[in-house]
């Protein structure tokens, strides 16, 4: 069993102590159609991501048998047993991810399958959940860097686990900011201030956002609905 999948009653226990709080505190962060609408389309990209992950394992994994001898004699020794090889794989996933996202957000055909996930008019945990199903199958491509340093293909699979399963917590509006986390993970702080087609795309770790050179400073205008472009970040 996936580590998505493990994850799953902690996603729902979540989303029940945010909708909770939300009716106690009066926030009016949830809509039951809207929430209905976001889980629908991740129990639906839970199904279609089993293909998705095939498709990659199926081009990535001969690739990786082909490259054995390049591995052998630069001495690439990936284990997943080791927590700082597990550590470097997630930021080497993480930066492939951002340059997918980015992309996601800057050529049209990549976002009509994107926007699913920013279609939402309310912005709460049940938000990260509303992932896409369709668009071209060649998300696969982005993941090719990695056979450059050697990642084995469990690495490869339990990284994006990890990378996908973090983003979860950053989409809630009412997490108090930690300063001092933002130096190092992405933050609902951070996220909440995602706009849509810019250039500010924040993925799981700062580092790689702020490598890239395109993460928005928090003065970005706060929006997450689908919007015409922005050109708040445009320059950087
Ligand atoms: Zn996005």
């Amino acid at each position: 069993m996936s580590l998505v999948t493990l994850a799953i009653p902690f996603f729902l226990i979540s989303v029940l102590v945010e909708l909770a709080l939300d009716r106690w505190r009066g926030w009016g962060l949830y809509r039951l159609n809207d929430a209905i609408g976001s889980l629908s389309a991740g129990v639906l990209s839970r199904i279609t991501g089993l293909v998705r992950t095939g498709l990659l394992l199926v081009i990535y994994i001969p690739l990786y048998q082909l490259l054995q001898p390049y591995y052998e004699t630069v001495g690439f020794n990936w284990s997943l047993d080791n927590g700082w090889h597990l550590l470097l794989a997630v930021v080497a996933y993480d930066f492939c991810y951002y340059w997918k996202h980015r992309i996601a957000h800057e050529i049209n055909i990549f976002w009509a399958d994107h926007l699913v996930h920013h279609q939402s008019e309310d912005y709460n945990l049940t938000t990260a959940l509303r992932q896409p199903s369709g668009g071209l199958p060649i998300g696969w491509i982005f993941y090719m860097p990695l056979l450059l340093i050697g990642l084995p293909a469990e690495l490869l699979i339990t990284a994006g686990a990890i990378d996908l399963i973090y983003q979860f917590w950053v989409h809630t509006q009412k997490f108090p900011k930690v300063r001092w986390m933002e130096w190092i993970f992405v933050t609902p702080q951070t996220t909440a201030y995602t706009t849509p087609r810019t250039r500010s795309m924040w993925t799981a770790t700062t580092a790689v956002s702020l490598s890239s050179g395109t993460a928005c400073s928090a003065a970005t205008r706060k929006n997450w609905k689908t919007s015409p472009a922005s050109t708040a970040c445009a320059s950087r």
